[in-house]
Formats: structure tokens, sequence, C-alpha cells
């Protein structure tokens, strides 16, 4: 039997784990990228392989559930690319979440993730986080609430997932800019014509701009976000997670190395 020829174009952790699962299921897959794979918006993240704490917020419970199922699963599937973290939140006089409303939803996450918690959402004294965390403002400090999540190195990942998917035999090209795609499978590659059985639009933040290119139309919209992240050099024993009372936003400083911290925004939307 001829099995199907599968393209995809994009290699970020989307394209790239899209590749392996239609190659485990026999298809013949060639993942375009343009550049080098994993080096745009999968190697620009957070680097929390979490199941979407602040969701609970918005009541999406069932996303939630799902996606620390996925922790779980990642966990397995790459367990030198990812740690287990503990995320302190300081709760201020100011903060737009109290202590109570936090814990509630910490512990609804710990019990969410079932037999997949990574352990104990618990609430803490102020002076157990100043303790922990003495160079923490004191003034109208009340006290925190910590849960567990999972943090990756996106780089060893990226490694792991594409090792997995060449494995499998996928036919990875890197520098290789696609242009109109069409909806019988064919496409066009350093000005050659291509022709496989189908084709998957996996660009990310470019998969509008592909499907305008190729003047194919699309139920969905992309919606750009972005966030800023900085490198500190400063050591710290665990992650903490802070509240802007301005605008409701939170900061995560997630400890990468000894004397390295991430510090980073969540997403603001982001016009083209
Ligand atoms: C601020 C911020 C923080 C985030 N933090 C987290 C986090 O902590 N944890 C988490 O899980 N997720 C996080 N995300 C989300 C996550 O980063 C993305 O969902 C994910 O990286 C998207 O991967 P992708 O494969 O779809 O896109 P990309 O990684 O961008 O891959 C798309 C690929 O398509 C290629 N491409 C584009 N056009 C063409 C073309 N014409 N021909 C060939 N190739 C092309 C590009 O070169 C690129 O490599 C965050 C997102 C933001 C904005």
């Amino acid at each position: 039997m001829i099995s199907k020829r599968i393209a995809i174009v994009g290699a970020g952790v989307n394209g790239t784990s899209i590749a392996t699962a239609c190659a485990k299921r026999g298809f013949d897959v060639t993942l375009f990228d343009a550049g080098t794979p994993f080096a745009e918006t999968s190697s620009k993240s957070s680097r929390m392989l979490h199941g979407g704490i602040r969701y609970l917020e918005q009541g999406h419970i069932k996303l939630v559930r799902e996606a620390l199922i996925e922790r779980d699963e990642w966990q397995r599937v790459a367990p030198h690319a990812t740690r287990i973290e503990t995320f302190f939140f300081p709760i201020y006089k100011d903060s737009p979440r109290g202590r109570m409303t936090l814990f509630a939803g910490a512990l609804l996450y710990q019990w969410l993730a079932g037999r997949f918690s990574l352990g104990k959402s618990r609430l803490h004294t102020k002076r157990d986080l100043l303790k922990a965390f003495p160079e923490l403002n004191s003034e109208n400090l009340l006290g925190g609430v910590s849960y567990c999540d999972l943090v990756m190195d996106d780089q060893a990942l990226a490694g792991i997932l594409l090792g997995e998917a060449r494995s499998l035999g996928v036919n990875v090209q890197p520098n290789t800019p696609i242009s109109d795609i069409t909806t019988s499978g064919t496409l066009r590659a350093h000005g050659k014509a291509l022709s496989f059985d189908h084709v998957i639009n996996a660009t990310g933040p470019w998969a509008s701009d592909m499907l305008n290119q190729a003047n194919i139309d699309s139920r969905f919209d992309i919606e750009h976000v972005r966030g800023s992240h900085l490198l500190l050099d400063l050591s710290l024993p665990h992650a903490l997670v802070f509240q802007v009372p301005a605008d409701n936003r939170i900061i995560f400083c997630i400890p990468q190395s000894a004397n390295e911290v991430l510090l980073g925004t969540t997403e603001h939307h982001h016009c083209l």
C-alpha cells in the first residue's frame, strides 16, 4: 500500500508534533520551515509547561483538566527537559485577587489534576513567605499561596521532538520558505511546484498570511498576542508570581538556573 504524502509547513512545536503524529500513523511526511526549526515562537515562550491555572478564572475547567493530563504526558515523554517548580503568589493589600480566592483556585487546580497532581497547593503566612524570599517587600504583605506546576527547557524539548520526528522518518526541510499552498495539496518551495496529498498549515503567527497569500478563505482568524521577557542575573529558591494592581496582569519570575531568573509578562494584544 502506498502511504499518503503529507506536507507540514512550519516546524515549531505544533508543526513538529503534528509531523510525529502523522508519521506514527504511517504517513509519508515532509516538514518544511522557512528558517531553523523551533527558532520562532516556540523558542520565545515563558517556558512553562503548565495546565493553565489562570484559565480557571474564566471558567475553562474542561480545558484546564485536559491541559493537566497533557502536562503529565509531557513529563513522561521528556523527563530531562521538564522540571517541577513551586510557584508562590505573594499577596499584598492592593492585590486584585485576595488570599482565599487564590487559594481556592490553587486547590481546584490541584484537585483537577487528580492523580497527575505535582504537589500540594498551600496557604502561607507573611512570615513563611519572607523566610523563603527575604528580598520581598514586606510592607502591606498579607501572606501568600503556592501551587506546583511544570517548567520546560525549550531547547532540550525541541531536540527531543525533532529527534523523534526524524527517527520516525519525517523528512525535515529547514530554510525552505513555502508559498502558494492549495487545498488540493500543492505548494511552492524554492521556486518549484511540489505535490502532496495534503498540506497542513502550521505556521503559527504566520498562518493567516500563508492563507491570504494563497487566496484561501478561512472561518478562523489569528489574534496575535505578544509578551516581553527579561533574563535577570538573580537567584531565587522558587518561582514567584506577582499581580499587577493597575491592570490585573500577572508577572512570573521563574528560576532558570542557580543565578538566572526569567521575568515574564502575560499576553498582550498585538496589531501588525
Ligand atoms: C508571551 C508568550 C508567552 C508564552 N508562554 C508560553 C508558555 O510558557 N508555555 C507554553 O506552552 N506556551 C506559551 N506560549 C504559547 C507558545 O509559545 C505558542 O503557542 C507556540 O510556541 C506556537 O508554536 P507554533 O508551532 O504554532 O508556532 P512557531 O513556533 O512560531 O512555528 C511556526 C513556524 O512556521 C515557520 N514559517 C512561517 N511561515 C513560513 C513559510 N511561509 N514557510 C515555511 N515555514 C514558515 C516559522 O519559521 C516557524 O518556525 C506563549 C506565547 C506568548 C506570546
